[in-house]
């Protein structure tokens, strides 16, 4: 893939209201790059543009939710109104569930597919044709997780729209690699965001605290150096690439840990002993 520039370039961020996505859009922000931050939150957006526009850098909010085909290509259009052009798409609005598969309902494992999985196809639907008619083509960056690489218990809903958004996203990057547009899948461990308390939780479990979390910020940077020099994966951070090496190299033994593991996780049960519920 060939070297790009950040400054002077247009960036969309979907999911900038908060985590990955506001840490992306302050950094592109920083590195010289106009931002175009979307997510539900209108408030969110304000306070993030005013953020970054008293620190002399430019951007604009566009509220929109991108499970709505119709609002995503708004998006893209209102993106391409107001800078004339998209240089980078960062596919990163997402929600978390975790329940058990038999027990959730099927409207909330197809939220979770509209929102991680659809929000993505229809952004990259819209902005491609931008992209080609720029002379130096784009970059999408989809934002998937190490859950897009390996199954784990009550995530089927989760893991199905990221493994899909994997899918799609490399057989994206073979199509269009012959045209100056360049697609990586990032494939995030835990980072510090505000996921896991917003996350529909029906386990009545709690995740267990035991693997520090990435700050958002730093896997923010590593996306505005990927922006520089497009890869085609990122695997971050250790705990993301230590669950790849050893699901490639023996996928069985984590089948047997992440089994076994259930009732070692069954122990951070809400209040457990000590409330007596
Ligand atoms: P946050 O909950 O902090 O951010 C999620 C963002 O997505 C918010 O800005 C939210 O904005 C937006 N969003 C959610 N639903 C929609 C929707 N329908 N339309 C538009 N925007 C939406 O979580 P993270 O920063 O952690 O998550 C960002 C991405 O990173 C997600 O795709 C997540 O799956 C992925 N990821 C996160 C990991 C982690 O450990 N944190 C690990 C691996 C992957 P709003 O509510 O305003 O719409």
């Amino acid at each position: 893939m060939p070297a790009r520039r950040v400054r002077g370039t247009i960036v969309v961020v979907t999911g900038a209201s908060s985590g990955i996505g506001r840490a992306t859009a302050t950094e592109f922000a920083k590195a010289g790059a106009s931002v175009v931050v979307a997510g539900r939150r209108k408030e969110r957006l304000d306070e993030l543009v005013g953020e970054i526009t008293s620190t002399g850098g430019e951007a604009l909010g566009v509220p929109a939710d991108v499970s709505d085909q119709e609002q995503v290509e708004a998006l893209i259009d209102q993106a391409r109104g107001h800078f004339g052009r998209v240089d980078t798409l960062i596919n990163n609005a997402g929600i978390g569930i975790a329940a058990p598969f038999a027990e959730q309902s099927i409207d909330d494992f197809q939220r979770v597919m509209d929102t991680n999985f659809w929000g993505a196809v229809y952004a990259c639907r819209a902005v491609l044709p931008v992209m080609r008619s720029q002379d130096s083509g784009g970059l999408i960056v989809n934002v998937s997780s190490i859950l897009g690489k390996r199954g784990v218990p009550y995530e089927t809903a989760y893991c199905a729209s990221k493994f899909a958004l994997a899918g799609f996203s490399e057989a994206l990057r073979t199509e269009v690699m012959s045209e100056l547009i360049d697609v990586t899948t990032v494939f995030p461990g835990l980072v510090e965001t505000e996921i896991f308390d917003s996350a529909n939780n029906q386990t009545g479990l709690e995740m267990p605290d035991i693997v520090p979390k990435m700050p958002a910020q730093e896997l923010a940077r590593l996306l505005v150096q990927n922006a520089l020099l497009p890869q085609p994966e990122i695997v971050m951070a250790l705990d993301a690439q230590a669950i790849n090496f050893v699901n490639t190299l023996a996928p069985g033994l984590l089948d047997v840990m992440m089994g076994q593991g259930l009732p070692f996780i069954e122990g951070f049960r809400r209040g457990a002993a000590s409330s007596g519920s």
